[in-house]
């Protein structure tokens, strides 16, 4: 097991109160990426004491099980009006970067009053892109992780705890 759910537990809390903290007034926005942001989304919104609003895009990247190839779609965009108002975007993992800095610049079109980005888990060795993630749960090393929402072809979604799959190729 590489993160228990102990761990993500009080890791959620954390940045629950962070995100409450920097946007100390009115309303505010959390769109989740799905599949993977389903679990961390789901407790995070109970760990931001704040007035939200939810919605959610789906992105898909073309590639292997565990590789994006760098090319980006847009499979489901949010309905949610985000026009003026303060939007987190929740993912699961950051790796290459390429998803989340097509979500930004997608997002950012539709002008939010301000845009911030949580993740519960990042790869920083692996970025390709620059992106500047404001709440970062773990940041772990090159591995492929499942668990918490994270899958292999779709499974091991709903284990609780967060496991290591394939170790990185030398
Ligand atoms: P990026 O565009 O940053 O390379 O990839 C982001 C997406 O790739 C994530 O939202 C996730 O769907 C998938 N991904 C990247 N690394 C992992 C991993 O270690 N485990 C799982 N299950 N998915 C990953």
């Amino acid at each position: 097991m590489l993160i228990s759910a102990e761990q993500i537990r009080r890791r959620v809390e954390e940045l629950g109160e962070a995100i409450a903290k920097d946007h100390p007034h009115g309303s505010l926005c959390l769109i989740g990426v799905l599949k993977g942001s389903f679990m961390f989304l789901a407790d995070l919104v109970r760990a931001v004491p704040r007035s939200l609003r939810l919605d959610f895009v789906t992105a898909a990247s073309y590639g292997s099980a565990t590789e994006t190839s760098g090319e980006v779609r847009l499979l489901q965009d949010a309905t949610l009006e985000i026009s003026g108002c303060p939007v987190v975007l929740v993912e699961d993992i950051v790796d290459t970067g390429i998803t989340l800095g097509f979500l930004l610049d997608h997002l950012r079109s539709k002008r939010p009053a301000s845009l911030r980005v949580a993740a519960l888990l990042d790869k920083p060795a692996r970025h390709r892109r620059d992106v500047t993630i404001d709440y970062v749960g773990f940041r772990i090393g090159e591995e492929f992780v499942v668990g918490y929402g994270l899958d292999l072809a779709e499974e091991y979604r709903q284990l609780p705890d967060i496991y290591v799959v394939r170790q990185p190729q030398a």
